[in-house]
């Protein structure tokens, strides 16, 4: 950079910032008016007019006549994200590996789900792998890969992508980031699953427009959570805050893997609600069809006295003690929202009211008076699109870099 000058590095700076402005803005809500981009960004027309070209030029948006899914009476071209930029996520869990090609645009291209009983590290990598070459036909064809996230359900640290403990998987200080990327050739960002999913629900779901919000998500290894204070993640010292799983809510409980006492994630899991279903596994959505069909989804009230009436009485069990992490949190953070994510989500649509209810009668009032509790919205894309915005960072923080693989196809 020598012989540049300070004011050329000065509009340099302005440059990748109203790049990143207008490149974010269409990322986040979707093809926009140029209209719509000066009212939004505050910028003036023709500044717009040659940022959307160098955009378009770089590959990153299309402009396009708005189809008949558009806002009536806008007849201007649209700005979207390309859904040609894709970036892969992977999420490895206990019963599976999952490997989605998700879209600038947000959209979730594939998803495969690949079995696998408490897959080791290399297990995973392979898996991945695997996947990820099972998918290089339709890649090659159609898309740019900018690099790949991984959802992990464990503490990460953000630096390197080490796993530092995933202890339903008993993976411990594995260096996952980057034996990914040995595997694989392009760049790895690995985090916990629950921060992604928080910043992905801030970003595209329940949490859109809300600058402080706790996220719990309840799954198959236990129960996570990320917490978002004045629009930023509360990621701690090295990556690890939030673990409200192994908070306590019940002092006469049992022992929790961690050596604690009582941790939310023993007292409220996904296993004990299966088992009262007559189940052995089930996602999201194939929970709430058992929820409802076993007569719960009425309210836990509604279905005491019936044949569901051990459903129901489970529902109020693990409802009591998630009220308990609810209000700590209410106290703590003072959130504008919370949402619930995977079985807790079911949780919550099985017994309406009855979560607010409980927080309401328990939270200091003040910090509670203006919370609401609501169901994570992006369902089975949620990790997907979470582990895709870290891989998306990068690029969406300065889309113009030469260090950002833009181009790099897989081979
Ligand atoms: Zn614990």
């Amino acid at each position: 950079m020598t012989g540049r000058s300070a004011r050329g590095n000065n509009l340099d700076t302005v440059r990748q910032h109203n790049l990143s402005a207008v490149l974010g803005l269409v990322h986040r809500t979707g093809p926009l008016s140029r209209s719509q981009l000066t009212r939004e960004t505050g910028l003036n027309r023709s500044t717009i007019a040659a940022l959307v070209g160098e955009l378009v030029e770089l590959g990153l948006v299309l402009e396009s006549e708005p189809g008949a899914n558009n806002r009536v009476g806008r007849p201007s071209p649209v700005v979207g994200a390309h859904p040609g930029v894709v970036a892969l996520a992977i999420n490895p869990e206990i019963d599976a590996v999952t490997v989605g090609v998700v879209g600038l645009d947000g959209v979730v291209q594939h998803r495969v789900r690949y079995a696998a009983e408490i897959p080791t590290a290399l297990e995973a990598v392979a898996i991945s792998k695997a996947v990820i070459d099972g998918l290089r036909p339709q890649l090659k064809a159609s898309s740019r890969v900018i690099g790949v996230g991984v959802a992990v359900p464990g503490l990460v640290r953000e630096a390197d992508g080490v796993v530092r403990l995933a202890p339903h998987l008993a993976w411990l200080d594995e260096p996952f980031a980057q034996q990914l990327h040995e595997a694989i050739g392009l760049p790895v960002s690995a985090a916990n699953d629950a921060n992604l999913g928080a910043n992905a629900e801030r970003i595209f779901g329940a949490g859109r427009e809300v600058t402080d919000l706790v996220y719990l998500n309840g799954g198959a290894s236990g129960i996570g959570a990320g917490v978002i204070v004045g629009g930023t993640p509360l990621a701690g010292f090295s990556g690890y805050a939030g673990e409200f799983g192994h908070t306590l809510v019940n002092s006469a409980g049992v022992r929790c893997h961690c050596g604690a006492i009582g941790c939310l994630e023993t007292e409220v899991n996904q296993r004990s609600l299966l088992k009262v279903l007559g189940l052995d596994s089930a996602d999201a959505d194939e929970l709430d069809r058992a929820l409802a069909a076993a007569g719960a989804a009425g309210g836990s009230a509604g279905g005491a006295g019936s044949a569901s009436g051990a459903v129901a009485a489970e529902i109020e069990r693990q409802l009591g003690f998630l009220a308990v992490a609810v209000r700590n949190a209410t106290n703590v953070f003072n959130p504008q929202l919370i949402v619930l994510g995977g079985f807790l989500g079911a949780l919550i649509t099985a017994a309406p009211g009855r979560l607010q209810e409980l927080v309401s009668g328990t939270a200091l009032k003040a910090s509670g008076e203006s919370l609401r509790i609501a169901r994570a919205e992006l369902g089975s894309r949620l990790l997907m699109v979470g582990a895709a915005e870290l891989a998306f960072a990068p690029l969406l923080a300065d889309p113009a870099s030469g260090d950002v693989r833009v181009g790099g196809t897989v081979h």
